[in-house]
């Protein structure tokens, strides 16, 4: 399975990095909706119905909501023979879909977004675990921080992924079970090993710690993501992450990932 990297910043975008956005093109599911949704209409197929997980109610996981009803009126404004006679149909298609989009989140997630978003008329969705897929998949959700931050897990026959952010990795966090074994993880990684500390107070986690949680799990691949828009480079600590877990890299917009 196909997953696109919308977004692989945090806090604010970056002329290299928009914020916290992750598409499954091929089962039309996002996690997190930061300013990275802008790029939808690029990859998502024009039929596919879209389910969007957030884990948590931050504005540089939610902004891009704003974007759905413009991203699918660019798929038909790029279609052939759109003209003034068309766009009444453009719209009401474009209304149509934005209103199906179903969006899952926490309770407290849901309560401090919907009269944001309100206008956008979305289906809001009180998340459960496990909740069924496309093509048989199933998504489970889990607490990853000590705040109201949650984690994802999504199993496929034979493939799966693990998405955690805005988190402090840590040997003996609690989501390692949640996250045990697969094939692929992204994992918050916002700031160097020199700055563990600060990483911490932000609840936030370094490239060394979160190679930890990936070989504790017992997990495939990990690559990180939700960087820092300060210049703070994760890039020096790469060697000391991989010798604890060696398949570590690190995500940018734009990469698309098989798991
Ligand atoms: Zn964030």
């Amino acid at each position: 399975m196909r997953l696109v990297m919308l977004g692989t910043g945090g806090f604010i975008p970056t002329e290299t990095a928009q914020t916290a956005c992750y598409l499954l093109p091929e089962v039309g599911v996002m996690l997190d909706a930061g300013t990275g949704l802008y790029r939808t209409s690029r990859y998502l197929p024009e039929d596919s119905e879209l389910d969007v997980f957030l884990s948590h109610a931050h504005g540089d996981h939610t902004e891009g909501l704003t974007w759905l009803f413009a991203s699918f009126m660019l798929q038909e404004l790029r279609m052939p023979g759109v003209d003034e006679t068309a766009i009444s149909g453009i719209l009401d298609r474009s209304n149509a879909r934005l209103h199906s989009v179903r969006v899952h989140a926490t309770q407290s997630t849901v309560d401090a977004l919907r009269a944001k978003f309100e206008a956008f008329h979305l289906d809001w969705r009180l998340l459960t675990s496990p909740e069924a897929l496309p093509q048989g998949g199933r998504i489970t959700h889990f607490s990853a921080s000590q705040g109201d931050e949650v984690g994802f897990r999504l199993d496929w026959p034979g493939h799966s992924l693990a998405y955690v952010t805005d988190t402090t990795a840590g040997p003996d966090v609690k989501y390692i079970e949640n996250i045990r074994g697969v094939d692929l993880l992204l994992h918050d990684c916002n700031g160097p090993d020199r700055m563990a500390g600060l990483m911490a107070r932000i609840s936030h986690s370094t490239p060394s710690a979160a190679a930890l949680v990936a070989a504790r799990a017992g997990v495939k691949r990990l690559v990180l993501i939700h960087h820092n828009p300060m210049n703070w480079s994760i890039e020096e600590d790469l060697g000391s992450a991989r010798r604890i877990f060696a398949n570590t890299e690190i995500g940018t917009d734009g990469m698309e990932l098989e798991f």
